[in-house]
Parts: C-alpha cells; sequence; structure tokens
C-alpha cells in the first residue's frame, strides 16, 4: 500500500504519527511511505533519518495522494481539500466535537478511522492511553515547578529534606492519569494520597504500590478534610462520555493553603474543579483565592519527542494491519473496527452520530 505521512499543521502541534523505525518496518513489508519534508522535525527527527529509513520525501500534497494517511490530529479547514473517496484517514478526529471536519469527511466519502475511538474488549482504549501517561507523569513535574516561590506558588519542595515533612500531593481519579502521577511524586519523596470510587482501583492502587500511598474512597467529606493539608491537587477524573464532576467546588478552595497548586489534567472533559478552565502552554497558570490552578488541555504537546515515540508505539501496530490487509483489517480486529467513524459518506460510528442527530 502506499502510506502518506504529513507534516502537523495544526497550531503547535509538534508531533508526527510515524517514526523512522516505523517506515523501514512498512517498506521490509513491501509497502511505499511518502513522509512531507519536516514532518519529524518538531519531534527532534530529520528527514535524513527518515530518507536513511527509505521514504520517499515529497510535499503536503504528495504525502495525501497515498492511499493510507497516517496523522496525529484531525485534518483543520485548509486541509479539507486532500480528502478523497478512496483515501483511508488514520488518525485522532474527534468529530463528535467537529461538525464542519465530519461533513468534510462525508462529503469526500473519506474512510475515517478515529484513534480515540479503537477500544479493546475490556472497554480500555489503547491509542488514549499512552497520552494519559504522559499527562499524568507531566502533571507532576509542572505542579512541582509552580509550588515553587518565585512563580507564585507556596514555596514547597516535595521531596523534603532530611528532618522536613514532604510535600502532600492529593489525587483525584486512580486511573491511568491518577496512577502515573502517583508513580512520579512518590519518585520524587512526596507524600501521595488517592481518591477514586472504585473501591477494586483502590485495592489494586494498594497492591501495587505496597501500601506506600494512602487510598480513600472519593467522597465529599473526605476531600473537605484533605484540602487544608494538600501542597499540590492532580485532577483526573474520567466518567467516559460525560463532563468530569466538579469534586473541588469553589468554596472549597478557602480550605487550601495559600500558594498551594491544582494541576486539573481532567480540564479537557470540563475538570474536575469547579474553577479550572482551559489554559495553554504559553501561560498555563492563574490564581483564585489563592490558590495557582494549572489547565493546560494538551500537555502532552509540551515534551512532543516523548509523545511521538508514545503514541506512534500504540498505534503503528494498527497501522501497520491497515497497510497489510487494507479494510479487511477490520474484519479481523474488532477493537479497530471501532475505530471506523466514516465510511461511504456515512457516519459509523454511534456515539457520533448521536451527536449530531444523524443514524449510524
Ligand atoms: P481513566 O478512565 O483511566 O481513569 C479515570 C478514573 O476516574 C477511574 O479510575 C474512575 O474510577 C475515576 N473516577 C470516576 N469518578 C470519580 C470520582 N467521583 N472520584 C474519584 N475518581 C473517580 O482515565 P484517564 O486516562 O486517567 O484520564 C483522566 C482524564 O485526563 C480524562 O478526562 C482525559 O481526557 C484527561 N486527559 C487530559 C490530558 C491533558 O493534556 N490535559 C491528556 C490526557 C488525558
Amino acid at each position: 500500500m502506499k502510506i502518506g505521512l504529513p507534516k502537523e499543521i495544526k497550531v503547535k502541534e509538534n508531533r508526527v504519527a510515524l517514526t523512522p523505525g516505523g517506515v523501514a518496518t512498512l517498506l521490509r513489508r513491501g509497502h511505499s511511505v511518502t513522509v512531507e519534508r519536516g514532518a519529524g522535525v518538531g519531534s527532534g527527527i530529520a528527514d535524513s533519518e527518515y530518507e536513511k529509513a527509505g521514504a520517499t520525501m515529497g510535499s503536503a500534497a504528495d504525502a495525501w495522494a497515498a492511499e493510507m494517511v497516517v496523522k496525529v490530529k484531525e485534518p483543520i479547514a485548509s486541509e479539507y481539500p486532500y480528502l478523497r473517496p478512496d483515501l483511508l484517514l488514520f488518525t485522532y478526529l474527534h468529530l463528535a466535537a467537529d461538525q464542519p471536519l465530519t461533513d468534510a469527511l462525508l462529503k469526500a466519502g473519506t474512510t475515517g478511522i478515529a484513534y480515540e475511538t479503537v477500544q479493546l474488549d475490556d472497554g480500555s482504549l489503547p491509542l488514549l492511553t499512552p497520552m494519559s501517561e504522559v499527562a499524568g507523569r507531566l502533571s507532576v513535574q509542572a505542579g512541582a515547578y509552580h509550588l515553587q516561590k518565585p512563580v507564585g506558588g507556596r514555596g514547597v519542595l516535595l521531596g523534603g529534606v532530611p528532618g522536613v515533612q514532604p510535600g502532600h500531593v492529593t489525587i483525584l481519579g486512580g486511573g491511568v492519569v491518577g496512577t502515573n502521577a502517583a508513580k512520579m511524586a512518590m519518585g520524587l519523596g512526596a507524600k501521595v494520597t488517592i481518591l477514586d470510587v472504585s473501591q477494586r482501583r483502590l485495592a489494586y492502587l494498594d497492591d501495587v504500590f505496597f501500601g506506600k500511598l494512602t487510598t480513600m474512597m472519593s467522597s465529599e467529606a473526605n476531600i473537605r478534610a484533605l484540602l487544608p493539608d494538600t501542597d499540590l491537587l492532580i485532577g483526573g477524573v474520567l466518567i467516559p462520555g460525560a463532563k468530569a464532576p466538579h469534586l473541588v467546588t469553589r468554596d472549597m478552595l478557602s480550605l487550601m493553603p495559600e500558594g498551594s497548586v491544582i494541576v486539573d489534567v481532567a480540564v479537557d472533559q470540563g475538570g474536575c474543579v469547579e474553577t479550572i478552565h482551559a489554559t495553554t502552554h504559553d501561560d498555563p497558570t492563574y490564581v483564585i483565592d489563592g490558590v495557582v490552578h494549572y489547565g493546560v488541555a494538551n500537555m502532552p504537546g509540551a515534551v512532543p519527542r516523548t509523545s511521538t515515540f508514545a503514541l506512534t508505539n500504540a498505534t503503528f501496530p494498527y497501522a501497520l494491519m491497515l497497510a497489510d490487509h487494507g479494510l479487511d483489517a477490520l474484519k479481523k480486529n474488532k477493537a479497530l473496527r471501532l475505530g471506523l467513524n466514516t465510511y461511504g459518506g456515512k457516519l459509523t460510528y454511534a456515539g457520533v452520530a448521536e451527536a449530531f442527530g444523524m443514524e449510524s
């Protein structure tokens, strides 16, 4: 199959959807890959590395002319003219939130397979997990930095020093984000408390961390009791398909110490802190009632090199299946089949169709 790798042109998007290693594997399997010049630069991958792997370098139009285009972000309006009926597009699409793109894909008759709806039998979303891992780990780095006095924080070193108590990190939600945040916070030597509504999840966390962190059932009473002793609060709650619940309301901020920090990773689903709103890497924080709020909605964008390799580790096996078998790959793999969002001018994913009041 002919595969195309365009450069991401959405503002501040520095990831790329295939690594030179991936290109080499595709070529060994008899496929050809056209890479747009400069596609990997934001992730520290030079054109020469793709060339060495055997890719043909070209323009955006050359890459988009392939049978299958592999991308990171959804196409933006200037890319819509590249959509056509015999194109297979494999990327994050997030169609439920994007009517213009949905219309463009349907009008063009493009086959769109979305990373975010590829789903395993246990309900997990394998192509979203790596970005939650990155964001969870970053949340502690970001929080530790913003706790420093010169940038408006409380002036607490999370790990403490001998003779001085460590900082206290409270984590709401013990899923992928929460578990990765806990790992990093414990690695720094912080005291960690993690709350979840799932007793099974709490038991799992207690097991894997050998009881070295405190697990608590997520309830308003428990959260209120913890806030006065919390230096860094991390939000990692997810209720699939719904807005995050506001577990920390405006009035609860006054319970937190002056200069304490909230990193609400769940901000992309509305956040689990009432006062959080989306911010950017250029201006990541603001202060309400003396509490520093960090609400960057695309945290993995800060570390595109790590994020590119993390994302492609997860996406590549599916890209390879599509290259090897074309759309027959969907018959062979149920998880991938759930990724199909548009086909032949129709919406094929119920959740997206419902969002637009259309039939799937
Ligand atoms: P996940 O499904 O792995 O974990 C969510 C956890 O929240 C589950 O364990 C669930 O039991 C728990 N939960 C549900 N209701 C709760 C409640 N009331 N109190 C406490 N816990 C509760 O999800 P995830 O992959 O960890 O993602 C978490 C959030 O982070 C999502 O909103 C995701 O979109 C977001 N995210 C944001 C970024 C970013 O850059 N800001 C990046 C990646 C992920």
